[in-house]
């Protein structure tokens, strides 16, 4: 479907103020005047806007440019309060669901985790994740009133436009209305976003997406998830299926996977796969590599990052990336990761070191996604 949308006023109101806070979000305070010079608006249309932003409380002057003192007049710098408003983060995922409570920067305030329990009819599990957000709230009755939305990222497919988690791989089969249950038992607005692609909108406003515009975001653990963001926006593709990097068929007629097709590259790479090689916990991949080698099976692992390095060089020279980001639990061991980069570099050196990096949100990527896409929402 092609879209075909015009510029309204107020279309070109929001484009603007998002660029403003979008800059000072990347680039932390700045005055006004230099603010006119970077996004390209006379200093009336910024100041207008600058004070439209500081009545809504999203803006706050911060002092001056120490670098300015003693040159005449001290700038007075502009800053975003992401006190603004609270959200709750929610992340739903095969085996546990997170829920944390946080301002629009990622600052977690308080953080529960539970099993998400796919057995009960999604009504009902939704229902108890609603309670565990409402004894948050409770629990932290002084930001109760700033409290605004919540964000869900959830696995498998998802209609953002709709809020419905029309297939949640390992959770539940059928179509589920998440934002219609939810807003309804938390009266208050829901987004939902498929986790993955969530992760890559943290990435793109906390996170490398700071300074880079067009970013491959791999999730590994449980299986294998990808997002690309092309000039700083998440490409969903058609039906939202863009970036199946789990989905590379690697191996004709080799192993069923979930999707339908066989041999995909997640049936040889997930934690399941991998756990078939030897056994170990989710977050121990590197001390399972290193028994393995103890126990000489090291070349059923080196096989299965071989491979998955090959995936990632290709999808890399279809959508050449300025940076390839690494998030999830099975990155979590560096030797592993410096394994995949040095096999991704082996390829192409072009796609090595430097160019595949760890995710600098690795220890809050469990609530960072929902958080992301709130601030999204609210503020770009
Ligand atoms: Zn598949």
């Amino acid at each position: 479907m092609i879209r075909h949308t015009g510029a309204n006023m107020e279309t070109v109101r929001k484009s603007n103020r998002s660029a403003i806070l979008k800059f000072i979000n990347d680039n932390g305070p700045v005055s006004r005047k230099d603010l006119a010079q970077v996004i390209g608006l006379t200093p009336a249309a910024v100041t207008q806007i600058c004070t439209d932003l500081l009545g809504e409380g999203i803006l706050a002057e911060t002092g001056t440019n120490s670098k300015s003192q003693g040159a005449g007049r001290k700038k007075i710098l502009l800053d975003i309060n992401y006190d603004v408003a609270y959200v709750f983060a929610i992340t739903i995922e095969p085996e546990d669901t997170v829920i944390a409570l946080s301002n629009l920067q990622g600052k977690q305030i308080a953080i529960k985790k539970c099993k998400t329990d796919g057995e009960k009819p999604p009504e009902e599990f939704l229902g108890d994740v609603a309670k565990s957000c409402i004894s948050l709230k409770e629990a932290h009755p002084k930001i109760a009133k700033k409290l605004t939305m919540a964000g869900v990222g959830i696995t498998g497919l998802v209609d953002e436009s709709q809020g419905i988690s029309s297939k949640a791989y390992g959770i539940w089969d059928e179509p589920v209305d998440v934002r219609g249950i939810l807003s309804g038992k938390l009266d208050m607005p829901v987004l939902v976003e498929n986790n993955v692609h969530a992760l890559a909108i943290a990435e793109l406003i906390y996170g490398t997406g700071r300074e880079h515009d067009n970013l491959m975001v791999i999730k590994w653990g449980p299986g294998v998830g990808c997002a690309m963001i092309i000039d700083q926006q998440v490409y969903e593709g058609r039906h939202n299926k863009a970036a199946e990097l789990g989905h590379f068929i690697v191996e004709p007629n080799g192993v069923k996977c979930s999707c339908g097709r066989r041999g995909c590259l997640e049936t040889k790479i997930s934690y399941q796969a991998l756990n078939q090689i030897r056994p170990f916990a989710e977050t121990d991949l590197g001390n399972a590599y290193e028994e393995a080698v103890k126990e000489g099976k090291e070349k059923a692992f080196d096989e299965a990052i071989d491979i998955f390095a090959r995936s990632i060089v290709n999808s890399a020279t279809i959508m050449a990336p300025d940076r390839i980001v690494l998030t999830g639990d099975l990155f979590a061991s560096e030797r592993i990761r410096q394994k995949l980069i040095a096999a991704c570099g082996s390829y192409d050196e072009a796609w090595g070191q430097g160019k595949v990096v760890y995710s600098e949100l690795w220890d809050r990527e469990n609530y960072l996604g929902p958080v992301a896409i709130c601030a999204k929402y609210l503020l770009f």
